[in-house]
């Protein structure tokens, strides 16, 4: 009995030899042929058609895919696959988008840009910032009041979602806000095509998000002091988070089409300039990664 098996094994063993002897011949033999892994793309999201459609016309051979509501144009810049995806505006949009686009396309970054709004006096409506750091807006936790005690908007604590895996109302290591950091390569590339920009500075700084626009200076003021942020929009926090949760490089950059704080007025052409000079960051990047 025990001979018979010890055969069985034997041929077994020889059989599975064999297999991984033919699995490896297979590979070498797409190698020698020239055949290589696709290359990973480069997503550009914008929320609005005014904050994708530009950059997706500047792509060659662009092909559209859509998913749910959101358009996904694929092409190639400097023959490296680039794709745009109009995500629609806000965080659950935003989330979805990255969701998907990740599943689908297996990114090797993911730049989210468009508009927003200034909580940082010295900026001015066109001037970039570059998302240093990412944080979400919208995550607060209120202090206990009894009826009739009224609203304190200004004691809000900050709530982070992601500390752990329990009750974030209860847990006091959830009392901070989340900070998604920039992606230090994507940041360089950035910083490199700086002086390519002329309509503004191009400074790194902190973006918050929310599904809120904020018109209150006192308000504005508030985030900026407490958050430390250089400008709002909706949709970089939810985009950030999921690039994170499945480990994908991630930066925000955002034009100012907007600042309360001194005055700036809303701009919708920013949108475009802000296209422009993603496209030159982008061209960057590819150019530092075929470079290696
Ligand atoms: N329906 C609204 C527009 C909301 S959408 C209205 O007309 O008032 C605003 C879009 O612009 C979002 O995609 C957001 O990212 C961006 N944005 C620009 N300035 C903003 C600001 N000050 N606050 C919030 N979002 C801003």
């Amino acid at each position: 009995m025990m001979k018979r098996m010890g055969k069985k094994y034997a041929l077994l063993t020889i059989a599975a030899v064999l297999f991984v002897t033919a699995l490896a011949g297979l590979n070498f033999s797409e190698h020698a042929s020239g055949k290589e892994k696709p290359r990973q793309p480069i997503i550009i999201q914008g929320p609005m058609p005014i904050e994708a459609e530009n950059f997706a016309k500047r792509l060659d051979n662009v092909k559209v895919e859509k998913s749910g509501n959101f358009v996904f144009y694929k092409g190639k810049l400097d023959n490296y696959p680039v794709i745009v995806a109009k995500t629609g505006k806000g965080m659950e949009n935003t989330a979805a988008a990255t969701a998907v686009a990740i599943e689908k396309y297996d990114p090797a970054a993911i730049i989210n840009q468009g508009t927003s709004g200034g909580h940082d006096p010295s900026l001015n409506v066109f001037d970039i910032v570059l998302g240093k750091r990412t944080v979400n807006l919208g995550s607060l936790k209120t202090p206990h009041l009894e009826e009739n005690e009224g609203i304190e908007p200004t004691s809000w604590i900050p709530m982070d979602l992601m500390a752990s895996e329990g009750s974030a109302g209860e847990d006091p290591n959830a009392e901070k806000a989340r900070y998604f950091e920039g992606d230090e390569e994507l940041l360089a590339a950035a910083h490199a095509v700086k002086d390519k920009y002329t309509k503004g500075k191009v400074v790194e700084g902190t973006i918050g998000s929310a599904d809120v626009w904020n018109n209150e200076v006192d308000r504005i003021n508030w985030f900026h002091e407490n958050f430390g942020t250089s400008v709002e929009e909706m949709e970089g926090a939810s985009a950030a988070q999921i690039s994170k949760a499945y480990d994908v490089a991630f930066l925000g950059i955002r034009v100012l089409s907007n600042n309360k704080t001194n005055g700036g007025k809303y701009d919708p052409t920013t949108a475009a300039a802000n296209q422009d000079y993603v496209y030159e960051v982008v061209k960057e990047y590819i150019a530092e990664k075929q470079g290696k």
